[in-house]
């Protein structure tokens, strides 16, 4: 850190002041360094957004966002991976290994507890707003994500969600749109980005809520992307050409098949997009890539208790390829996974099981039988296993955060949801609207 020596605009007598008092402050630091083991020096919590010409930038950058992963979520499926293997504890998921770990607070403009559009908000250009609203504060100004800022720095984007690619969580971080309802419009604003890569399971409203509107196909075509949908139309589609994937038109274009009911024969996967997704933003110009593993949100809402479970692992299924891909390139690399907020009030223990969690019953929730479990059903296994919930809509806790890679310290400790995109473009030695 730079320190100024221009004492010209100080009076003599509040230069003797200063050097009186610096006198003082030596000496007291002498007094409590001969006391105290010496401590490393910690960051005030505003350099940790700053750019640091010293040390290298990340070149390739991983967000990836867990919609309603508390850390009870977490928790659940680390003791779930545990029971598995037939001991009690908490055995790491490819994410909770990592070093360098932190709580967010996610509260919005005008609630405690948020919802995914203004979290995504905060994330993704680092303001709060108004529950609802995406990238619009609550004046009704516009916030710029920072993969506009980083598009213009020359970095590939990439962006990939287990549901569709206009709700809220990947909204936030290409649309400017007063109401996350607004699906067509947000839709509209994909293909002008010019964004490198999308993928979801669809793409709502694509004709307007009442079905009279250019679709959004047309559109995106003319913008000269390619819409895939199926491994093999992977193949026609050259290197340089921007890439939309999405599901086969049979299957849901809502969300991709649940993590727990899987069959083998089941369309995309968040780890298809974020291989095929590395596939395509790999190269010397670096990337920001943000996956989202939206069922986890939709599970805790559920209040399933396997379902989360499922999915979070699903989730740590995805972040381990971008594991791969760092071991590959470890000095260039940053992953940071965290939550938009926690959903649910999902707790390990419940009254009328005190003590005890069964979470290897989550089990009987996997499989294909498992489609036709009623919400009665559900709540029996919470039950049985030691589940409980307290909502079935959001809560206001913090969330985890965990970082590996260059840059990863800056997500050590407590931060804020406005901190994350500020303390990734610092990372990435770019300078943007902050
Ligand atoms: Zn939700």
């Amino acid at each position: 850190m730079r320190v100024s020596a221009k004492p010209t605009k100080l009076s003599l007598s509040a230069l003797s002041i200063a050097s009186r008092l610096s006198a003082v402050i030596a000496t007291a630091v002498l007094i409590l360094s001969a006391c105290a083991p010496q401590q490393p020096s910690v960051p005030l919590l505003d350099d940790l957004a700053a750019v640091d010409s010293s040390v290298p930038p990340a070149k390739y950058v991983f967000l990836f966002i867990g919609d309603g992963m508390g850390l009870a979520h977490v928790t659940a499926a680390e003791v779930f991976v545990s029971a598995s293997s037939d001991r009690i504890g908490n055995a790491e998921l490819s994410f909770t290994r990592f070093a360098a770990q932190g709580f967010v607070s996610t509260f919005s403009a005008n609630s405690y507890i948020t919802c995914s559009a203004a979290a995504g908000t905060a994330l993704s250009t680092g303001y709060k707003t108004n529950n609802g609203m995406v990238c619009v504060g609550p004046q009704g100004q516009t916030y710029k994500s920072i993969t506009y800022t980083l598009k213009e720095a020359g970095y590939k984007i990439g962006i990939a969600t287990s549901v569709s690619i206009n709700h809220a969580t990947p909204a936030v971080f290409y649309a400017v749109e007063q109401s996350r309802e607004n699906y067509y419009a947000i839709a509209r604003q994909l293909a002008p980005t010019g964004f490198d890569f999308f993928a979801g399971s669809g793409i709502l409203k694509p004709t307007g809520n009442g079905g009279n509107d250019e679709s959004v196909f047309e559109q995106i075509e003319r913008y000269g992307y390619a819409v895939v949908r199926t491994p093999d139309g992977l193949r026609n589609v050259s290197a340089s050409q921007k890439l939309i994937l999405l599901q086969e038109e049979s299957r849901s274009q809502e969300a991709l098949t649940p993590a727990a009911d899987r069959t083998g024969m089941d369309g995309w996967t968040l780890v298809d997009f974020t291989k095929t997704g590395i596939d395509r933003l790999d190269g010397s110009r670096g990337f920001f890539f943000m996956v989202e593993g939206g069922r986890i949100d939709w599970a805790a809402h559920a209040n399933d208790a396997a379902g989360v479970v499922y999915e979070v692992m699903d989730l740590a299924d995805a972040v381990e390829v971008a594991v791969e891909f760092y071991r590959r390139h470890p000095d260039e690399t940053l992953i940071v996974v965290t939550a938009d907020h926690a959903t649910g009030g999902l707790a390990l223990g419940i009254g009328s099981l005190p003590y005890e969690l069964k979470p290897e019953l989550l089990n009987a929730r996997n499989g294909a039988g498992s489609r036709t479990m009623t919400e009665a059903e559900i709540a029996a296994l919470n039950a049985e296993a030691g589940f409980g919930w307290t909502t079935g809509a959001h809560t206001g806790e913090p969330v985890p955060v965990y970082a590996l890679g260059i840059g990863s310290e800056r997500f050590i400790g407590r931060m804020d949801n406005t901190d994350i995109p500020k303390r990734i473009l610092g990372a990435m030695g770019v300078r943007g609207q902050f």
